[in-house]
């Protein structure tokens, strides 16, 4: 996480970009590149959006590389680590959701085509 965040340091700071990168800005950005993800499965069915071609594919890893490099530009801005995060959130959901009681059921997800 610590070499990611000191490349982007870095890029931003070789193209004197850092005056873009406010919060907010990079809030706006985060929000636009995980639309762009869900653009790449408008439409498909749940059984083609399990089953992207190569194109699509490296099409989502571009995304997903967006959405990741503008999280980490985010979270930088207040010493925060994303990976951290995640697993802060883990424990949250762990105790939230004990496997026990909520496996297999789901009054938020239904499957449709
Ligand atoms: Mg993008």
């Amino acid at each position: 996480m610590n070499d990611l965040i000191k490349a982007l340091r870095a890029f931003a700071g070789e193209r004197d970009w850092e005056r873009y990168h406010s919060p907010k800005n990079l809030a706006m950005a985060l929000s636009v590149e995980a639309a762009e993800i869900v653009e790449k499965f408008q439409w498909l069915s749940q059984d083609q959006s399990r089953a992207l071609d190569a194109g699509k594919l490296a099409e989502l890893e571009e995304e997903i590389g967006d959405v990741m490099i503008y999280l980490t530009m985010l979270a930088d801005k207040y010493g925060l680590d994303p990976l951290v995060a995640a697993r802060k959130k883990m424990e949250i959901n762990r105790a939230k959701y004990p496997a026990e009681q909520v496996r297999g059921k789901s009054d938020k997800y239904t499957e449709y085509e």
